[in-house]
């Protein structure tokens, strides 16, 4: 069996924070860092917007402005983004407030998906050099306590045992199935009732013109509906791969968009979100998203919907015939999302607060409501199995630390971060 004075299960952004922020100490201890992947797939890796300013990112359950600013600079330190400019920011607010909502401005840095790969590269090369281990294409399966007079955690992967006086889980969203199961087994109690549930809309950047001001607008509207993860230049929508319990796949799309060094496509997208909370009788959001997504990969025959929003008006479906034409002058970027009607899939209640929502943003930036603007459903968010802490630095069981999305501690790459450092700081202040 391997032995370690701490294990790190992910290499996301949560878990590298935690790495470099254990190596801080005068004596930092040995590190293991896991991944079941050979790369990190976590969000560094994809589109890798990093936020710096508060709220954006960050659980407000676990965090408050007052914690999180000061772990905010020192991930800045850290990383030493170039902040990208805004133009124009104040015209769009105000016509934001005229309309009961409101236009968030935030310090950005964008690498695109091509930087983010070569910033993890980096980023990992400069661990290996200070001695921390990796094990790549190894995914965890179990985690026990050690056995009785030891301290610490035995981590089972896929080819071996390891042993460890400090366990940190960080699975990501991924990971929310693992970490549930780990949850289930080590009796900690969680609970996720929260959902955002939503549409990705995609137009040409001229419809969406903010976004030559503001790179990553993030509006919020009434009946807690927002713009989130824009993207332009070199924009694409994809679509990400689920599984619901039995194995069958269902699918969310996301955005993404490539660096300065790519060719453009003149297009852009983003997500248009809203914040489901379950309450009485208290139901999982994670069961909830996956029945939402199943729905609509059975009516897009095993792929997400995606409607024109000339159609969407008309009250018909699109198809892929009518895709094109000379008010619809361009491709979709997803070509396996089907044509269909986005109101057969996507719960009332939702459909009329991002309609309510699209129709306040094109009083903000005309152009968006263009009969060619295309709304892919679903693009669902898990909120994470919120578990309950022991104190401050995320510590769920004795030596044992669930940190970044998979854990609810960070909705983004920088908050994922700092959870590492404040898991680090609880590793480092306890031995
Ligand atoms: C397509 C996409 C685009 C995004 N764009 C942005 C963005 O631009 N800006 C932003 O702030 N946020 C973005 N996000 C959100 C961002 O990815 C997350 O907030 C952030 O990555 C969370 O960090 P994490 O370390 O908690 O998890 P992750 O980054 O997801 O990392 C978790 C890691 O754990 C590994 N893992 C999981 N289970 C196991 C296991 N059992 N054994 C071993 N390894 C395991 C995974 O392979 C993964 O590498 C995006 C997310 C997606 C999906």
């Amino acid at each position: 069996m391997d032995h370690y004075d701490v294990v790190i299960i992910g290499t996301g952004p949560a878990g590298l924070g935690a790495a470099f922020g254990l190596l801080e100490g005068a004596k930092p201890p040995s590190i293991l860092l896991l991944d079941r992947h050979s790369y990190s797939s976590g969000g560094l890796r994809n589109d890798c917007k990093m936020n710096f300013s508060w709220p954006i990112g960050f659980p407000v359950g676990v965090w408050d402005e007052a914690t999180a600013l000061p772990y905010l600079r020192r991930v800045e330190a850290f990383l030493k983004p170039d902040i990208l400019e805004k133009r124009n920011v104040s015209v769009y607010a105000k016509r934001a407030e005229r309309l009961n909502s409101s236009l968030i401005e935030i310090r950005q840095a964008h690498l695109g998906t091509d930087g983010g790969l070569e910033l993890i590269k980096r980023l990992m090369a400069e661990l290996s050099g200070r001695g921390v281990d990796f094990g790549l294409d190894e995914q965890v399966l179990k985690i026990e306590a050690a056995p009785k007079g030891n301290r610490g955690w035995i981590a089972t992967s896929a080819k071996r045992e390891i042993a460890c006086r400090d366990l940190v889980i960080a699975p990501g969203r991924g990971g929310f199935a693992f970490l549930q199961e780990v949850m289930s087994a080590l009796g900690i109690a969680y609970t996720d009732n929260v959902v955002d549930i939503g549409i990705r809309v995609e137009a040409r950047e001229e419809r969406y013109a903010i976004v030559k001001d503001y790179y990553d607008p993030k509006f919020l509207f009434p009946l807690k509906t927002r713009t989130f993860c824009t993207n332009s230049r070199a924009a694409h929508v994809v679509q990400e791969k689920y599984e619901d319990g039995d194995g069958k796949p269902w699918y969310s799309v996301n955005g993404h968009a490539w660096s300065e060094s790519r060719p453009a496509n003149g297009l852009a997208n983003f997500a248009l979100l809203r914040t489901i909370t379950l309450t009485q009788p208290l139901a999982s959001g994670q069961a909830y998203a996956r029945m939402l997504g199943a729905q609509a990969s059975l009516l897009g025959g095993g792929a997400p919907i995606v409607q024109r929003v000339g159609d969407f008006r008309l009250g018909k479906r699109s198809k892929a015939a009518g895709l094109n034409g000379d008010l619809y002058d361009f491709e979709p970027t997803l070509k396996s999302a089907t044509p269909g009607d986005l109101a057969l899939a996507c719960p009332g209640k939702i459909l009329e607060a991002l309609w309510k929502a699209m129709k306040t943003l094109d009083t903000i930036v005309p152009g968006i409501l263009h009969p060619s603007t295309l709304m892919y459903y679903p693009e669902i968010k898990l909120y994470a199995n919120r578990p309950s802490f022991m104190d401050g630095n995320f510590q769920a069981l004795p030596r044992l630390w669930l940190i970044g999305d998979g854990a609810g501690t960070s909705r983004g790459i920088t908050a994922a971060w700092a959870s590492g450092l404040r898991a680090a700081e609880g590793i480092r202040s306890s031995t």
